[in-house]
């Protein structure tokens, strides 16, 4: 059994990061979703242990303290983090897991885990950032705004990243992070040990 790899998929609120994961997880069992803890409300259609765990601030601090969390970071007001064991017990598995995170969360996981591979998904423009963002219909226009000017923030760390993917169409961009995780696996360190075996 090879161990799984970990995939990072940061971009802008709003570019279309849920969608693309959605397409992206259709009939994979190969693939684990980390799901992460915040202390944000569940938005309309948002079940708690599917798309996040819905916790409130202390119980997220109580995770802090037991280092329980690969890495959690604050966002627009509210507290995001991922839950370690789910993680590791995946990847041991032989499972490739996704973490949808933004950037100061994914700078920790590079620290600590450098092999994880970063992707990054980018509006094909700020006016079409600004469209998705309004028509999904979930925000106040003043979170928006917050939303907006962080995805500007996170644009200008973005070259941090290992892939850009453009997400102009959800079928290229399902279709190039799939290019992506399947040349991550080709690369002569897990070839090599596979071989080795
Ligand atoms: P994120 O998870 O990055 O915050 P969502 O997946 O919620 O973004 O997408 C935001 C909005 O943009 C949704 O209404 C979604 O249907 C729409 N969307 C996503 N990808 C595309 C695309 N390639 N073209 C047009 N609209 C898109
Ligand atoms: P949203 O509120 O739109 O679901 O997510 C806001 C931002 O938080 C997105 O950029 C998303 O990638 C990020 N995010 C979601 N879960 C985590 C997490 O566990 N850790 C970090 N650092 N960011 C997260």
């Amino acid at each position: 059994m090879h161990q799984g790899k970990t995939f990072i998929i940061s971009g802008p609120s709003g570019v279309g990061k849920s969608t693309v994961l959605h397409e992206l997880f259709k009939g994979r069992d190969d693939l684990y979703f980390s799901i992460s803890a915040t202390t944000r409300e569940p938005r309309e259609g948002e079940e708690d242990g599917v798309h996040y765990h819905f916790i409130d601030v202390k119980h997220f601090q109580e995770l802090i303290e037991a280092d329980a969390l690969l890495e959690y970071a604050e966002y627009v007001g509210n507290f995001y983090g991922t839950p370690k064991k789910y993680v590791d017990k995946a990847m041991n598995e032989g499972k490739d897991v996704i973490l949808d995170i933004e950037v100061q969360g994914a700078l920790q996981v590079c620290t600590k885990r450098p092999e994880t591979v970063r992707i990054f998904i980018a509006p094909p423009s700020w006016d079409e950032l600004e469209r998705r963002l309004t028509s999904r219909g979930t925000d106040s226009p003043d979170k928006i705004q917050k939303r907006l000017l962080r995805a500007k923030a996170e644009l200008q760390t973005a070259d941090v990243y290992d892939y850009f993917v453009i997400n102009d169409s959800v079928e290229r961009a399902v279709r190039e992070i799939n290019a992506i995780m399947i040349a991550e696996h080709c690369k002569p360190a897990d070839r090599m040990k596979i071989l080795s075996e």
